[in-house]
C-alpha cells in the first residue's frame, strides 16, 4: 500500500520526544498525565482517505482530552502489528478480525466498540456487500458465484474478504477448494468497485455501506451495481453477510491504566453523530472468533496444520489407495477363511472316511487271519484226532490194566501209583494240545510283547507236532546270542506264521515223498535284526511260482485257499520285518526266510532284577 505510513519518521520521532520532554518538564509540577496519545488507525481505504474519514473523530476526541495531544498514525495490517511491537502506539482502532488476532498475538485489549450511526447495536455493525454490475442478470445470490471471479482487496481484509469467505464456505463454496476464483486488487477498496465495473471480475467484496458512501459522494452512479443476497438489518446499507461487532478501540499491553480510563471516558462521552463516530462499551467478539476458527486463519491458523480435514484434503489419494487395499485385503482374508473352513471340513470328512476304511480293513484282516488259522486247524484236524487218540489209548490201557489186576487181586500199591501217574501225564498231554489249539483258534486282538525268538520257534514246533501225526522231523539250529534273540512281537501271530511255513514245508515234502528233516535256522541278520529260515527238501517252486508265491489265492493244491503266505507276509511286515522265499543252493526244496527287529532293551534276568 504505497503512501501509507507504517512508522513515524525519525524526524517526527525526535520532534515528538523533544516536545514530550518539554511538555513533561513544564507540566511536571501540575500533572503527570499530560502526554501525547499515539493513536494507530487501520487505513483500509488508503492513508489519505482514512485521514479524511477519521479527522472529525480525532478532533472530537481531542476536545474531550485537552492538554493531551492526539497523534493519529495510519497503518496497514502488518504495519499496525509492527507499531504495537515497537511500542510506537498507545491505542489502536482496527477491524474486529484484526483486533482478535492482535489480542491473541500481542495482548492488546479493547476498551470500546464502534457503534454505527443511527443504531445502538454494537454487536451487528461490520459486514460485507458483494456487488455485481446491474446488467449481470445471471448473478442474483451468493450461490451464483460458483466458478466466478470474485474481486476483493486482500485475503487479510476482514469486511473486505473474510466475512464473505465465511458466508460462502457455509454454503459449500470454498475459494480455497477452487469453487470460485478470488481476484485480489489491493487497497484502496474502491479498486474492487473499479474491477467489477471494468469486468475484470464478475463480482466484488466491499465493506458494507461503502457502496452507499460512494454513491452519495458521486463516485458511483446509483443503479450501476446490485448487491447479492441482501440481508435485512438495522443498518441503512445493503449487506450480503451476517454482521459482526464493530471496530475495536484497544489499548496496548504497555498503555498505562489511568490513560486508558481517561480515553475511555472521553470516547463514551462523545456526542452521537459527532464526527461520524459513536463508541460504546466493549462488545463480545465471540462471533468473530467463531468465524476465524471456521476459516482457520489467524489466530486459528494452527488448526490448518492439524485438522483431520486438512489431512484428508492433502492425503486423500493415499487414503483412498489404502482404503482400496484394505477392502481387498479384507475380501481376501474372508475368502481365505471360507476356503480354509471348507478345506478343513473336507479334510475331516476324508480323515474320518480313511479311519473307517482302516478300521474295516483291520477287521477284515483279523477275520482273514482267523479264517486262516481255522483253515490250518481244519487241515490238521484229521491228524489231530489221531494225535489225541494216543494219550487217550494209553489212559484206557492203564485203567483196564488196573481193573484186571484188582480182579486178580495182584494190584500192588506201587503199581497203582505208577498207573495213576501215567494216566495223569497222558491227560495233561492231551489237555496241553487242546489248550494250544483253543488259544490258536480264538479270535483276538493283536498285542506286542517282549519274546525270545528261540522260545517262539520251539513252542510252534511243539504245537505243530501235537497237531500233525506224521510230522517229519524238525531240526532247530540256533545261532542267536542272548543279546540277539529278543523281539517285540505278537507271539501267536509269529506262531501262526511258523505253523503255516511248517505245514507248507510238510506238504511240499509229501508230494515228493522225501523223508528228510525240516530245518529251522535262527541267526542274526545285520545290526538289530534276527532272521528265521525254514528250509524243506520238497518240490520247490518254478521261477513263476516264486514270483506269485505271496499273492493272495495263489495255490497249487487242490484243497488250498492260497491265503496262508499272503497273510504271513502281512503279519511279518506289520512287525516291521520282511518275508521272502529263495531256492536253496544245496539241493531241492525251498527256503522261506523272515526277519524280525530286535527289541531295543533286553529284559532283565531274574538275577539282574535282584
Ligand atoms: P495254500 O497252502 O492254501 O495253497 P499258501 O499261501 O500257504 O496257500 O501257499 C501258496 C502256494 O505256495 C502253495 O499252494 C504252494 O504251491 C506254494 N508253496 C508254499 N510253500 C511251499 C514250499 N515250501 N515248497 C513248495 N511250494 C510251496
Amino acid at each position: 500500500m504505497s503512501g501509507l505510513q507504517t512508522k513515524p519518521t525519525n524526524l517526527k520521532r525526535h520532534y515528538r520526544r523533544c516536545r514530550l520532554l518539554l511538555v513533561g518538564l513544564c507540566l511536571l509540577p501540575f500533572s503527570v498525565q499530560a502526554t501525547d496519545i499515539r493513536l494507530g488507525i487501520l487505513a483500509w481505504q488508503g492513508e489519505s482517505a482514512s485521514a479524511v474519514q477519521w479527522a472529525p473523530f480525532v478532533a472530537a476526541l481531542q476536545q474531550k482530552l485537552p492538554g493531551q495531544p492526539i497523534e493519529p498514525h495510519y497503518y496497514d495490517l502488518q504495519g499496525m502489528a509492527q507499531a504495537i511491537q515497537a511500542g510506537e502506539v498507545d491505542f489502536v482502532i482496527t477491524n474486529p478480525g484484526h483486533y482478535v488476532a492482535l489480542e491473541y498475538d500481542l495482548g492488546i485489549s479493547r476498551i470500546a466498540t464502534q457503534v454505527p450511526e443511527r443504531s445502538r447495536d454494537a454487536m451487528h455493525t461490520v459486514g460485507s456487500a458483494v456487488i455485481v454490475r446491474a446488467d449481470r442478470a445471471d448473478l442474483a445470490t451468493l450461490t451464483d458465484l460458483k466458478k466466478k471471479r470474485l474481486a476483493a482487496v486482500s485475503p487479510d481484509a476482514f469486511g473486505g474478504y473474510q466475512v464473505i469467505w465465511a458466508e460462502l464456505k457455509g454454503m459449500g463454496l470454498d475459494p480455497e477448494a477452487g469453487d470460485l476464483t478470488p481476484v485480489f486488487t489491493g487497497f484502496p477498496m474502491t479498486q474492487v468497485i473499479d474491477d467489477v465495473r471494468q469486468g475484470k471480475a464478475d463480482a466484488g467484496v466491499i465493506r458494507n455501506c461503502l457502496l452507499e458512501q460512494q454513491i452519495s459522494a458521486g463516485f458511483v452512479k446509483a443503479g450501476e451495481f446490485r448487491v447479492l443476497s441482501p440481508h435485512k438489518s438495522e443498518l441503512p446499507c445493503a449487506t450480503s453477510s451476517r454482521n459482526y461487532p464493530g471496530w475495536a478501540f484497544a489499548a496496548t499491553a504497555d498503555t498505562p491504566g489511568p490513560l486508558s480510563r481517561s480515553v475511555l471516558i472521553a470516547l463514551l462521552s462523545l456526542p452521537p453523530g459527532d464526527g461520524g463516530q459513536q463508541w460504546g462499551v466493549p462488545a463480545d467478539y465471540h462471533p468473530v472468533h467463531d468465524m476465524l476458527r471456521e476459516l482457520k486463519i489467524p489466530p486459528y491458523d494452527f488448526l490448518r496444520q492439524h485438522s483431520f480435514e486438512s489431512y484428508v484434503r492433502e492425503y486423500w489419494p493415499v487414503a483412498a489407495g489404502l482404503s482400496i487395499l484394505l477392502v481387498f485385503w479384507l475380501l481376501y482374508t474372508v475368502r481365505v477363511e471360507v476356503m480354509v473352513q471348507r478345506r478343513t471340513r473336507e479334510l475331516s470328512a476324508a480323515l474320518l472316511q480313511r479311519d473307517e476304511l482302516e478300521e474295516n480293513v483291520n477287521a477284515q484282516r483279523q477275520q482273514m487271519e482267523h479264517l486262516s488259522r481255522l483253515s490250518i486247524l481244519g487241515e490238521l484236524s484229521g491228524t489231530l484226532a489221531h494225535e489225541l487218540n494216543q494219550p487217550l489209548a494209553t489212559i484206557t490201557n492203564y485203567a483196564r490194566s488196573l481193573t484186571r489186576r484188582l480182579a486178580r487181586g495182584n494190584l500192588s500199591a506201587d503199581a497203582t501209583a505208577q498207573a495213576a501217574d501215567e494216566i495223569a501225564t497222558e491227560s495233561e498231554r492231551a489237555a496241553g494240545i487242546l489248550n494250544g489249539i483253543r488259544a490258536f483258534a480264538r479270535k483276538r486282538i493283536r498285542t506286542r510283547e517282549r519274546c525270545d525268538v528261540l522260545q517262539l520257534v520251539q513252542e510252534a514246533v511243539r504245537l505243530f507236532r501235537g497237531m500233525a501225526a506224521k510230522a517229519p522231523e524238525i531240526l532247530i539250529e540256533d545261532h542267536l546270542s542272548p543279546d540277539t534273540r529278543w523281539v517285540d512281537a505278537d507271539p501267536l501271530q509269529i506262531q501262526q506264521v511258523l505253523l503255516n511255513l511248517l505245514k507248507n514245508a510238510m506238504d511240499a515234502q509229501k508230494t515228493t515223498g522225501v523223508q528228510q528233516a525240516i530245518e529251522i535256522t535262527l541267526l542274526p541278520a545285520g545290526t538289530g535284526w534276527a532272521q528265521v529260515v525254514v528250509r524243506d527238501h520238497g518240490s520247490g517252486l518254478s521261477d513263476e511260482g516264486l514270483q506269485q508265491l505271496f499273492e493272495p489265492f495263489f495255490t497249487t493244491k487242490e484243497d488250498g485257499m492260497g491265503l496262508g503266505l499272503s497273510i504271513c507276509k502281512t503279519i511279518i511286515e506289520s512287525h516291521g520285518g520282511a518275508l521272502t522265499a529263495r531256492l536253496p543252493d544245496d539241493g531241492p526244496g525251498l527256503k522261506l526266510i523272515f526277519t524280525l527287529a530286535l527289541s531295543r532293551q533286553r529284559p532283565k534276568t531274574v538275577k539282574e532284577a535282584d
